[in-house]
């Protein structure tokens, strides 16, 4: 490894109970990933193929949790990220996804898989390989501590850009008031 390539801020991003929407705004920082790429060296992501988070600095989440894989690898985020990040309403507050936390699971479970056509026949999936689903889903400050939120449903690539680049610079993030919306 080359002494610049050491010298590259760590990255890391997932998704949890997420649309993959942040992750899109997150592209959509258009020319300026060439200058990310420059900055960055990328570890756990979509942008990569790899599947744990080693030491790194910082970490991006977007989406909230739903279930228990959701929890082990938010956790093992936190334990290997020095700066974590929530990015959009999924990771702040739940979002879309928490819109069940109005109805009990069960009944969720039953409307989707027993009651409404289509799916009807098909039961409710009970693979011991799939991860168990909580009884509501979660912010991911309710499960670890979190550094920094960006709002959004997404967050606008000119944001993220501005945050992201701030923070690897040293310097504390500041995004303008047109910079924040929380739809
Ligand atoms: Fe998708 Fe919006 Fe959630 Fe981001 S905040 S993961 S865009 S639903």
């Amino acid at each position: 490894m080359s002494t610049a390539a050491r010298t590259r801020v760590r990255l890391a991003t997932t998704s949890l109970a997420g649309c993959f929407g942040c992750h899109m705004s997150f592209l959509d920082i258009d020319e300026h990933l060439f200058e990310l790429v420059e900055l960055v060296e990328f570890d756990r992501s979509p942008l990569t193929n790899i599947k744990h988070c080693s030491p790194c600095d910082i970490g991006l989440i977007e989406g909230g949790v739903c279930n228990a894989e959701n929890v082990h690898v938010l956790r093992e985020f936190r334990a290997q990220c020095k700066t974590l990040v929530a990015i959009g309403a999924c990771a702040i507050n739940g979002g879309l996804p928490a819109q069940r936390n109005h109805i009990p699971l069960e009944a969720c479970l039953r409307e989707v898989y027993q009651s409404r056509a289509g799916l009807g026949a098909s039961g409710v999936p009970n693979d011991p390989e799939l991860p168990l689903l909580l009884d509501k889903v979660r912010p991911i400050h309710e499960v670890v501590r979190v550094d920094y939120s960006i709002p959004g449903c997404p967050p606008s690539g000119e944001a993220i850009w501005k945050f992201l680049s701030d923070l690897i610079a040293g310097r504390t993030p500041r995004l303008s008031h047109p910079m924040l919306h929380f739809d």
